[in-house]
């Protein structure tokens, strides 16, 4: 799923500002490696990201787009999701959201709503530890494994 233009523009000018603001160096490769996560509603994970990145830059390297995918998540450009394992996906989309996921093709789409981002957080959770934000992953099986046809998930509520 694509992610429109002004919103890649947007994603793009932040990235900019913490760079610099961080003093980090903004190379062109840490560029397209951002930029394939940005333009992308699919969560892609670091082998999606890497072939796409390659069509462009033929040179780059897997390891180099591991690196540079966790220094974004220490900048804070980007968040990951699901369990810790060898396949961990990586979401540019730093708004309040939440995730719909298939059980059968593990698409994973974000979804807004006030409702579940203002959740009352129990307090056995406190016992645990200090709550930031609350982030709802739905599991379910999406349209296209459902065997409906032209099938995009609806976008409405999603705030510009
Ligand atoms: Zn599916
Ligand atoms: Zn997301």
């Amino acid at each position: 799923m694509k992610i429109n233009d002004q919103e890649v523009d947007r994603r793009i000018a932040r990235f900019s500002e913490v760079c610099r603001n961080a003093g980090k160096k903004l190379t062109h490769q840490r560029m397209e490696i951002f930029r394939e996560v940005a333009r992308t509603g699919d969560h892609p994970d670091a082998e999606t990201v890497f072939q796409g990145v390659r069509e462009r830059m033929p040179t780059v390297s897997l390891d180099t787009v591991y690196r540079t995918l966790w220094w974004l998540r220490d900048l804070g450009l980007v968040n990951t999701l699901g369990p810790p394992r060898e396949r961990t996906r990586f979401d540019a989309n730093l708004k309040d959201h939440h995730h719909f996921v298939c059980i059968r093709c593990g698409m994973t789409r974000d979804f807004y709503t006030d409702k579940l981002d203002q959740l009352d957080i129990p307090e056995t959770v406190q016992s645990i530890g200090y709550a930031e934000k609350t982030q709802i992953e739905v599991k379910g099986v999406c349209r296209g494994c459902a065997g409906e046809e032209n099938s995009q998930p609806e976008r409405k509520g999603e705030p510009k």
